[in-house]
């Protein structure tokens, strides 16, 4: 089961490495962006601990939503909106509750993720932070089904995304800023999908 303490734990590891890992993620968008990746997202992530004390007692779904609206408006750039509509769509999903299965988490992350493709309207392939979540959650729902218990599903969906992240090294970018560099994108790791691989390694953290 999730509860509360689990977000909370997650949310401050997410901020752990964002500020541990700013200036990897800032270096990568430095190849293939504007070189402010690390900035941006570390930028996020501290005002969202900086509200945890707050909200660490609301239901989960506010607790998500609380999230999104600060990275909504502190992250900026195209990650800003993207991951800010990431929490607010799996916060509508995971309305007033204290507690979920882990099943009915993957299914709230999901939610969030389609809302993202949505919103971006970036394919599998097109090299963004999309290309990590969309197969890690994908393979998780698969994984949960199959019986895996939750410690090693969430060990599984960290190596799945480590996986991602380097799958994206021979991507073309077809979305964002990195698509006005064509061919010239082949060969670089993409920073969101860097920054997402981060969270979903805080989430293994976090939850055990
Ligand atoms: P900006 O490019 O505005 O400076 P960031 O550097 O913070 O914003 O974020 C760049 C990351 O955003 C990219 O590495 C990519 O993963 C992600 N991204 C950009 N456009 C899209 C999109 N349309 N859909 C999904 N992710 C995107
Ligand atoms: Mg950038
Ligand atoms: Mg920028």
């Amino acid at each position: 089961k999730i509860h509360n303490k689990h977000i909370i734990a997650w949310l401050e590891r997410c901020s752990v490495y964002m500020s541990e890992q700013q200036d990897f993620l800032t270096n990568l968008d430095r190849d293939i962006g504007d070189a402010d990746h690390g900035l941006n997202m570390n930028r996020g992530f501290t005002a969202v601990e900086a509200i945890l004390p707050e909200i660490e007692r609301q239901h989960i779904g506010n607790i998500l939503k609380n999230t999104g609206m600060k990275l909504l408006s502190s992250v900026g750039g195209a990650s800003g909106p993207l991951y800010g509509t990431l929490f607010i769509r799996a916060s509508a999903a995971v309305g007033v509750r204290t507690e979920l299965s882990f099943a009915e988490w993957l299914d709230c992350l999901q939610e969030g993720i389609s809302a993202v493709v949505a919103r971006g309207k970036a394919e599998q392939g097109d090299k963004t932070l999309c290309d990590v979540w969309v197969p890690v959650l994908h393979a998780a729902k698969v994984n949960l089904q199959s019986g895996m218990s939750e410690s090693e599903l969430l060990r599984t969906m960290e190596q799945d995304a480590v996986t991602a992240v380097n799958n994206t090294i021979n991507m073309q970018a077809k979305k964002g800023r990195a698509s006005y560099l064509g061919a010239r994108s082949v060969g670089h790791q993409d920073p969101g999908a860097t920054s997402s691989w981060l969270m979903i390694k805080a989430m293994q953290e976090g939850f055990t």
